[in-house]
């Protein structure tokens, strides 16, 4: 094993608009570097890994004794051979090179890598593209055929005396080690590589769904003679829940829930109990205005999850159809929600059958 791995983690992120250079950019709650960092470490194939920079203060945390950092050079062509002169002493038999800024390729493409280069000199990963591609020579447009054209991924990698000798020789700026042994007519052993691998460019790369969850509780008292409804549906019940509204403890734990997802306090704010207007008020018309409230702000429900907690009536016989009626409350397929029954070993209030209960819990992104 006398692997050697280069993370090229200097480019100046021209297209990258943050104040910090984009390696350092947190993403996936570390620094993106440290992804690349972390796999080639775990993958236990290389003795030693440079990471090349701009800056080394930029690296402020403690790191294994086998990677070291170096700085690099203007252009990712100049950090690459600036590497490359640095590990020369080591003696390697293999170099992998990579960018920073493709964080999501997998250890077994490394493992993959390396074995390729048993038999071959240069191995690159590619992948196809889905977009048809156009290129301009002077002021003429050509149309690339799209099943035959592909596009080169990191990590790349090499027999290390191969890419040295190319590299030192290499008259204008690189985009990436291949392009050597292609200009050369050198031959490179192409392997499949990943779609999950892109390179991240742009700040909109990173900026992933926010997500946020929020939990409702709700209990209602039952009393006899009164109407049962339940996630909007009515339920045949000798008892009905009471309260200034139709008492539909699911849907206003769905309510509360919601509004705290969108950080929105609560129900009681929404509708006071002490305005008439909201007396007998029917749930899910309580429900409407949250529901407008998660479109409006660009939200949508990732799933509900909701503990019904009674004695009676029991919660197999009617959830089906209570998912359904949530569904369409909620807009969302049915399969995103869930309904649990629970009883409390005839415990208190609610053991008594005085009293339902219901909790909630629920996830939305925006
Ligand atoms: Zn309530």
């Amino acid at each position: 094993m006398n692997n050697y791995f280069i993370i090229l983690a200097s480019g100046q992120s021209k297209r990258f608009n943050s104040y910090k250079s984009k390696q350092y950019i947190i993403y996936k709650n570390k620094p993106l570097f440290e992804h690349s960092l972390d796999k080639a470490l775990s993958s236990k194939l290389f003795k030693k890994i440079i990471i090349v920079v701009n800056d080394k203060r930029q690296i402020n945390k403690k790191l294994p004794k086998n990677v070291i950092v170096i700085k690099g050079g203007k252009e990712r062509s100049d950090s690459s051979l600036i590497g490359l002169k640095y590990i020369k002493k080591f003696k390697p038999t293999n170099i992998l090179i990579h960018d920073a800024a493709r964080p999501n390729f997998s250890i077994k493409i490394l493992k993959n890598l390396v074995k390729s280069l048993k038999k071959n000199k240069a191995v690159v990963p590619i992948i196809n593209t889905k977009d048809s591609i156009k290129y301009r020579v002077k002021n003429q447009l050509f149309n690339l055929n799209r099943d035959q054209s592909f596009l080169t991924q990191t990590p790349q990698a090499f027999r290390f005396n191969d890419l040295y000798n190319l590299s030192i020789k290499q008259k204008y700026k690189i985009q990436d080690e291949a392009t050597l042994f292609i200009d050369s007519n050198l031959k490179v052993k192409f392997i499949k590589g990943e779609n999950s691998n892109s390179k991240i460019t742009y700040k909109e790369d990173i900026e992933t769904n926010k997500t946020f969850v929020g939990i409702g509780f709700d209990i209602h008292r039952l009393i006899k003679g009164k109407k049962l409804y339940l996630g909007g549906l009515k339920i045949p019940f000798h008892s009905g829940l009471k309260g200034h509204s139709d008492g539909d403890v699911i849907i206003h734990s769905i309510i509360d829930a919601l509004l705290g997802s969108m950080r929105k306090k609560d129900i009681g704010t929404l509708f006071p109990d002490n305005k008439k207007k909201f007396k007998n008020i029917r749930s899910p018309k309580m429900l409407k205005p949250v529901i407008e409230m998660i479109n409006k702000n660009e939200f949508y429900i990732n799933n509900v999850d909701i503990n019904l907690i009674c004695e009676q009536p029991k919660v197999s016989k009617f959830r089906d159809k209570i998912i359904k009626s949530l569904s369409k409350l909620l807009n969302i397929d049915s399969s995103l929600i869930n309904l649990k029954g629970k009883t409390v070993e005839k415990l208190g209030l609610i053991g008594k059958e005085k009293a339902i209960a219901c909790e909630v819990i629920c996830s939305i992104s925006q």
